[in-house]
């Protein structure tokens, strides 16, 4: 589907050709398939393949699954098997997010860790019937909050804040508040430590949506005191479509904490299969059924990508491609988009929004020039910074495609107007 026509070359541009000369992660690009002739700027939707994850694959399905059948389930190893994969990825996500090894699990999606954790954050706050969340928040979060409060009924409710005013919103009644760490539309970072220290001051429990900030940026869950986080599989960390999510449990927690989704996997002995449900003890507790193995597989393996990198210098050049991005825009198209996402780096994700009447037809085109960003409803271009596999040179080529294309006024064909179900 994605194709760059050789027809329309990207020109070479001399400052993205220097940088990407003296980038120190340059050679990380070499550990992804990305298809030839591609910009791509989604990796904040879909990372693209590791190696080593499709190495993985293969492995698993046809060593693991074909050869050692439900023997894969313990392995040729200690500590190989598939029984453990869940905690094994999770200690990779650990030193991630600034969590101890035992305080991160890998299992079902995002969606429903946040619904395991809302809920036992309900339990450990018994006198509260109040669950917070960010009105910018990512709708999923909003959904499942509100789906759970009208399970528990009884009073239970969810209210909303502007982030920028949350601090008003904290009170004695708050069980919990969920934040997501980067705002997905605008990308703009917020302040862990300042908002972690006002729910304190009232009692009120964090939870951490850490979709748009796990592997790109590092995270200092435990330095902060966060209680509790979740986070996407299949964005920054590369997991594959579909890839498992994780959760984060404060160690404090684990042992108070309850599963509302109590399946066998997350009982104290599994295979003792007794018909009284015990809780393991620790972050396991948290697992429900059986994980999607070769999901989990390709997620295990692209986090081996990241045991090799430093985070600081892909915060460095995360910055930096922003930067460069917004120099771009610009020199050349300037005036043409109101840019949403924050320039100072303390207050910048990993990402580059952009605001425009025209912004899905934009998307559109750039596609069509090989330059792949994506459209957030009503009027965002959104452009995922992914240091690992980006180059300086993908910024140039996506800032020289847009501005020829707002130039010769291409986005206007009807072909480009055409919206699939996935934006
Ligand atoms: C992507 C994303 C999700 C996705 O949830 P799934 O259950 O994996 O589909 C949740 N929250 C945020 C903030 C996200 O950005």
């Amino acid at each position: 589907m994605y194709r760059h026509d050789p027809a329309h070359p990207w020109p070479a541009d001399a400052e993205a050709l220097r940088r990407d000369r003296e980038d120190p992660l340059a050679s990380c690009r070499g550990l992804f398939e990305l298809p030839a002739g591609i910009a791509y700027f989604d990796g904040n939707s879909l990372g693209p393949p590791a190696v080593a994850s499709l190495e993985r694959l293969r492995r698993t399905a046809e060593r693991e699954w074909r050869e050692d059948l439900v023997g894969a389930w313990n392995g040729r190893a200690p500590d190989d098997g598939w029984i453990g994969l869940a905690t094994r990825a999770g200690r990779k996500i650990a030193r991630l997010i600034g969590a101890a090894p035992h305080e991160v699990l890998v299992a079902d999606s995002t969606s429903v860790n946040l619904f395991k954790l809302l809920a036992g954050a309900l339990e450990l706050r018994p006198d509260r019937r109040v669950l917070l969340l960010q009105e910018e928040q990512f709708p999923t979060d909003l959904y499942i909050a509100e789906g759970l409060a009208a399970l528990r009924g009884g009073g239970f409710e969810v209210r909303r804040a502007k982030t920028a005013e949350m601090a008003a919103a904290l009170s004695a009644e708050v069980a919990v508040v969920c934040l997501s760490q980067v705002d997905f539309r605008t990308g703009e970072l917020y302040d862990m430590a300042a908002l972690g220290q006002q729910a304190r001051r009232h009692g009120v429990l964090t939870c951490w949506d850490l979709s748009h900030s796990a592997g790109a940026l590092p995270v200092a869950l435990g330095e902060n005191g966060a209680d509790l986080a979740v986070g996407c599989g299949y964005k920054f960390l590369n997991g594959g479509p579909g890839a498992p999510a994780f959760l984060y449990v404060r160690a404090e927690h684990q042992n108070a904490i309850r599963n509302p989704l109590p399946g066998w996997l997350g009982h104290h002995d599994p295979f003792a299969f007794s018909p009284e449900y015990r809780p393991a003890a620790g972050i396991e507790r948290f697992l429900c059924g059986t994980p999607p193995i070769l999901s989990l597989a390709a997620l295990d393996a692209a986090l081996e990508v990241f045991a090799e990198v430093d985070l600081a210098l892909v915060r460095r050049k995360s910055l930096a491609l922003g930067d460069f991005f917004l120099e771009l825009l610009e020199r050349r198209c300037p005036g043409v988009f109101a840019v949403v996402t924050p320039r100072e780096h303390e207050r910048r994700g990993s990402q580059i929004s952009l605001r425009h009447p025209e912004a899905f037809a934009l998307v559109q085109a750039l596609i069509d020039r090989g330059v792949v960003p994506d459209f957030r409803a009503p009027d965002l271009l959104r452009f995922g910074l992914t240091p690992l596999y980006q180059r300086f040179g993908d910024v140039a080529a996506a800032v020289a495609m847009l501005s020829e294309i707002l130039e010769s006024g291409r986005h206007r064909e009807a072909r480009f107007q055409l919206r699939s179900k996935v934006t």
